[in-house]
Protein backbone atom coordinates (compact mmCIF):
# COMPACT_ATOMS: atom_id res chain seq x y z
CA UNK A 1 0.00 0.00 0.00
CA UNK A 2 1.37 3.53 -0.96
CA UNK A 3 1.73 5.64 2.22
CA UNK A 4 0.14 8.94 1.34
CA UNK A 5 1.52 11.66 3.36
CA UNK A 6 -1.45 13.97 5.01
CA UNK A 7 -1.92 17.42 3.59
CA UNK A 8 -3.49 19.85 5.32
CA UNK A 9 -4.68 22.72 2.75
CA UNK A 10 -6.62 26.20 4.04
CA UNK A 11 -8.82 27.71 1.66
CA UNK A 12 -8.60 31.53 3.01
CA UNK A 13 -11.29 32.07 0.94
CA UNK A 14 -12.08 35.58 0.44
CA UNK A 15 -10.08 36.97 3.58
CA UNK A 16 -7.54 39.18 4.46
CA UNK A 17 -5.50 41.93 3.23
CA UNK A 18 -2.07 42.06 1.97
CA UNK A 19 -0.47 43.00 5.70
CA UNK A 20 -2.31 40.09 7.23
CA UNK A 21 -1.76 37.67 4.95
CA UNK A 22 1.36 37.79 4.63
CA UNK A 23 1.96 37.53 8.80
CA UNK A 24 -0.50 34.45 8.59
CA UNK A 25 2.16 33.06 5.97
CA UNK A 26 5.02 33.53 7.74
CA UNK A 27 3.43 32.49 11.03
CA UNK A 28 2.17 28.89 9.26
CA UNK A 29 5.83 28.76 7.27
CA UNK A 30 8.02 29.30 11.01
CA UNK A 31 5.44 26.13 11.58
CA UNK A 32 6.07 23.96 8.75
CA UNK A 33 6.97 20.15 10.66
CA UNK A 34 8.16 17.13 8.59
CA UNK A 35 5.84 14.23 8.35
CA UNK A 36 2.87 15.92 6.51
CA UNK A 37 2.49 18.68 3.33
CA UNK A 38 0.66 22.42 4.20
CA UNK A 39 -0.99 24.51 1.47
CA UNK A 40 -2.57 27.69 1.92
CA UNK A 41 -4.95 29.04 -1.13
CA UNK A 42 -5.23 33.03 -0.42
CA UNK A 43 -7.23 34.86 -3.08
CA UNK A 44 -5.66 35.38 -6.28
CA UNK A 45 -4.22 39.06 -5.70
CA UNK A 46 -2.43 37.90 -2.50
CA UNK A 47 -0.63 34.96 -4.37
CA UNK A 48 2.62 37.14 -5.43
CA UNK A 49 3.27 38.58 -1.36
CA UNK A 50 2.16 35.22 -0.36
CA UNK A 51 4.70 33.52 -2.51
CA UNK A 52 6.99 35.75 -1.35
CA UNK A 53 6.32 35.20 2.36
CA UNK A 54 6.19 30.99 1.85
CA UNK A 55 9.73 31.05 -0.67
CA UNK A 56 12.32 28.70 1.08
CA UNK A 57 9.79 27.58 3.81
CA UNK A 58 8.14 24.42 1.77
CA UNK A 59 4.57 25.58 2.53
CA UNK A 60 2.88 25.10 -0.94
CA UNK A 61 0.73 27.92 -2.81
CA UNK A 62 -2.18 27.27 -4.22
CA UNK A 63 -5.20 29.80 -6.11
CA UNK A 64 -9.08 28.99 -5.39
CA UNK A 65 -10.19 28.65 -8.52
CA UNK A 66 -8.92 28.77 -12.33
CA UNK A 67 -10.55 29.37 -15.85
CA UNK A 68 -10.51 26.36 -18.43
CA UNK A 69 -9.18 28.20 -21.42
CA UNK A 70 -5.66 28.74 -21.39
CA UNK A 71 -5.66 32.45 -22.42
CA UNK A 72 -8.23 34.72 -24.28
CA UNK A 73 -10.73 37.45 -24.03
CA UNK A 74 -11.87 36.49 -20.16
CA UNK A 75 -12.35 39.46 -18.52
CA UNK A 76 -11.35 39.09 -14.87
CA UNK A 77 -10.60 35.45 -14.67
CA UNK A 78 -7.01 33.61 -14.60
CA UNK A 79 -5.61 31.06 -16.05
CA UNK A 80 -4.12 27.90 -14.78
CA UNK A 81 -0.77 28.91 -16.42
CA UNK A 82 -0.89 32.28 -15.00
CA UNK A 83 -1.13 30.81 -11.31
CA UNK A 84 1.93 27.94 -12.10
CA UNK A 85 3.76 31.25 -12.75
CA UNK A 86 2.64 33.09 -9.75
CA UNK A 87 4.15 30.10 -8.24
CA UNK A 88 1.24 27.99 -7.39
CA UNK A 89 1.93 24.36 -7.35
CA UNK A 90 -2.03 23.45 -6.41
CA UNK A 91 -5.50 24.95 -7.55
CA UNK A 92 -8.82 24.21 -5.53
CA UNK A 93 -12.05 23.52 -8.13
CA UNK A 94 -15.41 22.52 -7.83
CA UNK A 95 -15.60 24.08 -4.25
CA UNK A 96 -18.86 24.68 -3.31
CA UNK A 97 -19.24 27.74 -3.02
CA UNK A 98 -18.11 28.13 -6.25
CA UNK A 99 -20.79 25.51 -7.33
CA UNK A 100 -23.41 27.81 -5.42
CA UNK A 101 -22.29 31.37 -6.25
CA UNK A 102 -21.55 30.91 -10.12
CA UNK A 103 -23.49 27.96 -11.02
CA UNK A 104 -20.29 25.54 -11.52
CA UNK A 105 -21.25 22.42 -12.55
CA UNK A 106 -19.52 19.23 -13.26
CA UNK A 107 -18.41 19.79 -16.97
CA UNK A 108 -17.18 23.15 -16.09
CA UNK A 109 -15.18 21.73 -13.20
CA UNK A 110 -13.87 19.06 -15.19
CA UNK A 111 -12.73 21.43 -17.83
CA UNK A 112 -11.34 23.51 -15.32
CA UNK A 113 -9.44 20.29 -14.15
CA UNK A 114 -7.71 19.24 -17.26
CA UNK A 115 -6.75 23.17 -17.99
CA UNK A 116 -4.73 22.79 -14.18
CA UNK A 117 -3.45 19.31 -15.42
CA UNK A 118 -2.04 20.77 -18.56
CA UNK A 119 -0.35 23.68 -16.44
CA UNK A 120 1.07 21.30 -14.34
CA UNK A 121 -1.19 22.34 -11.33
CA UNK A 122 -2.51 19.45 -8.74
CA UNK A 123 -6.34 20.24 -8.57
CA UNK A 124 -7.99 19.76 -5.72
CA UNK A 125 -11.76 18.94 -6.55
CA UNK A 126 -14.43 18.97 -3.97
CA UNK A 127 -16.99 17.14 -3.88
CA UNK A 128 -20.01 16.79 -1.12
CA UNK A 129 -23.79 16.56 -0.34
CA UNK A 130 -26.47 19.01 0.49
CA UNK A 131 -28.20 18.43 3.85
CA UNK A 132 -31.69 17.11 1.43
CA UNK A 133 -29.11 15.04 -0.59
CA UNK A 134 -28.29 13.37 2.83
CA UNK A 135 -31.21 13.13 4.42
CA UNK A 136 -33.02 11.88 1.59
CA UNK A 137 -29.95 8.84 1.65
CA UNK A 138 -28.35 10.07 -1.52
CA UNK A 139 -24.66 10.95 -0.41
CA UNK A 140 -22.96 8.07 -2.19
CA UNK A 141 -25.12 8.17 -5.28
CA UNK A 142 -24.16 12.67 -5.35
CA UNK A 143 -20.75 11.75 -4.94
CA UNK A 144 -19.85 8.89 -7.49
CA UNK A 145 -22.32 11.16 -10.38
CA UNK A 146 -20.20 14.57 -8.60
CA UNK A 147 -16.70 11.96 -9.79
CA UNK A 148 -17.80 10.61 -12.51
CA UNK A 149 -18.80 14.28 -13.65
CA UNK A 150 -16.11 16.80 -12.55
CA UNK A 151 -13.21 14.18 -13.22
CA UNK A 152 -11.08 14.18 -16.88
CA UNK A 153 -9.40 10.87 -18.27
CA UNK A 154 -5.75 11.59 -17.15
CA UNK A 155 -6.20 12.40 -13.43
CA UNK A 156 -3.70 10.32 -11.75
CA UNK A 157 -2.68 10.22 -7.98
CA UNK A 158 -0.29 12.63 -8.68
CA UNK A 159 -1.88 15.91 -10.41
CA UNK A 160 -5.46 15.46 -8.14
CA UNK A 161 -6.21 15.12 -5.18
CA UNK A 162 -10.15 15.09 -3.74
CA UNK A 163 -11.63 17.05 -1.38
CA UNK A 164 -14.80 15.78 0.43
CA UNK A 165 -16.95 18.57 1.87
CA UNK A 166 -20.47 18.11 2.99
CA UNK A 167 -21.99 21.41 1.66
CA UNK A 168 -23.27 21.34 5.21
CA UNK A 169 -20.59 21.14 6.85
CA UNK A 170 -19.00 23.92 5.50
CA UNK A 171 -18.73 26.84 7.88
CA UNK A 172 -21.30 25.99 10.57
CA UNK A 173 -19.86 24.27 12.79
CA UNK A 174 -21.33 20.55 11.89
CA UNK A 175 -19.28 18.00 11.16
CA UNK A 176 -20.60 14.04 9.84
CA UNK A 177 -20.16 11.16 12.19
CA UNK A 178 -16.76 9.67 12.05
CA UNK A 179 -18.36 6.63 10.53
CA UNK A 180 -20.40 8.71 7.73
CA UNK A 181 -16.66 10.06 6.94
CA UNK A 182 -15.29 6.65 6.66
CA UNK A 183 -18.06 5.25 4.60
CA UNK A 184 -17.82 8.31 2.12
CA UNK A 185 -14.01 8.21 1.68
CA UNK A 186 -14.23 3.93 1.14
CA UNK A 187 -16.87 4.64 -1.45
CA UNK A 188 -14.50 7.84 -3.43
CA UNK A 189 -11.69 5.66 -2.98
CA UNK A 190 -13.21 2.94 -4.27
CA UNK A 191 -14.91 4.77 -7.73
CA UNK A 192 -11.05 6.33 -8.40
CA UNK A 193 -9.72 2.73 -8.48
CA UNK A 194 -12.41 1.69 -10.93
CA UNK A 195 -12.23 4.60 -13.32
CA UNK A 196 -8.06 5.03 -12.77
CA UNK A 197 -7.06 2.19 -12.07
CA UNK A 198 -6.05 0.59 -8.44
CA UNK A 199 -2.85 2.92 -8.46
CA UNK A 200 -4.98 5.77 -8.49
CA UNK A 201 -6.91 4.62 -5.58
CA UNK A 202 -4.40 3.75 -3.40
CA UNK A 203 -2.36 6.79 -4.13
CA UNK A 204 -4.74 9.31 -4.36
CA UNK A 205 -4.81 12.09 -1.58
CA UNK A 206 -8.69 12.18 0.10
CA UNK A 207 -9.06 15.14 2.15
CA UNK A 208 -12.10 16.09 4.84
CA UNK A 209 -13.60 19.04 4.69
CA UNK A 210 -16.34 21.32 6.95
CA UNK A 211 -15.84 22.88 10.21
CA UNK A 212 -12.65 20.93 10.86
CA UNK A 213 -10.71 22.44 14.07
CA UNK A 214 -8.16 21.82 16.49
CA UNK A 215 -10.97 20.17 18.70
CA UNK A 216 -12.16 17.66 16.28
CA UNK A 217 -9.06 17.59 13.65
CA UNK A 218 -7.22 14.19 15.51
CA UNK A 219 -10.87 12.43 15.48
CA UNK A 220 -11.24 13.09 11.45
CA UNK A 221 -7.22 12.86 10.78
CA UNK A 222 -7.53 9.04 12.02
CA UNK A 223 -10.51 7.92 9.76
CA UNK A 224 -8.80 5.34 7.86
CA UNK A 225 -8.91 6.66 4.20
CA UNK A 226 -8.39 10.27 5.55
CA UNK A 227 -5.61 11.70 4.17
CA UNK A 228 -5.65 15.65 5.45
CA UNK A 229 -7.95 18.08 5.90
CA UNK A 230 -9.03 21.23 3.84
CA UNK A 231 -9.50 24.21 6.25
CA UNK A 232 -11.85 26.94 5.71
CA UNK A 233 -12.61 29.37 8.74
CA UNK A 234 -9.51 27.73 10.96
CA UNK A 235 -7.11 28.30 8.01
CA UNK A 236 -7.08 32.09 9.28
CA UNK A 237 -5.78 31.50 12.23
CA UNK A 238 -2.23 30.22 12.06
CA UNK A 239 -2.01 28.61 15.31
CA UNK A 240 -5.03 26.85 14.76
CA UNK A 241 -3.92 25.50 11.09
CA UNK A 242 -0.61 24.33 12.83
CA UNK A 243 -2.53 22.96 15.28
CA UNK A 244 -4.57 20.87 13.04
CA UNK A 245 -1.49 19.79 10.92
CA UNK A 246 0.20 18.36 14.52
CA UNK A 247 -2.69 16.33 14.95
CA UNK A 248 -1.92 14.30 11.70
CA UNK A 249 -1.45 10.90 13.10
C1 LIG B 1 -14.12 25.02 3.07
O1 LIG B 1 -14.81 25.95 2.69
O2 LIG B 1 -13.41 24.41 2.26
C2 LIG B 1 -14.21 24.65 4.47
C3 LIG B 1 -13.88 23.44 4.82
O3 LIG B 1 -14.65 25.62 5.34
P1 LIG B 1 -14.76 25.52 6.94
O4 LIG B 1 -13.52 24.81 7.43
O5 LIG B 1 -14.85 26.92 7.41
O6 LIG B 1 -15.98 24.71 7.22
Amino acid sequence: MTRRIPLIAGNWKMNGLKADSVDLARAVAAGAAEGRDLLVCPPAVLIPPVAEALDGSGVALGAQDCHFESGGAHTGDIAAAMLADAGCSHVILGHSERRADHGEGDDLVRAKTGAAHAAGLVAIVCVGETLQERDAGQTLERISAQLGGSLPEAVTSGNTVIAYEPVWAIGTGRTPTLEDVAEVHAHIRGRIAAKFGAGAGDGMRILYGGSMKPSNAAALLAIDGVDGGLIGGASLVAEDFLAIAASCP
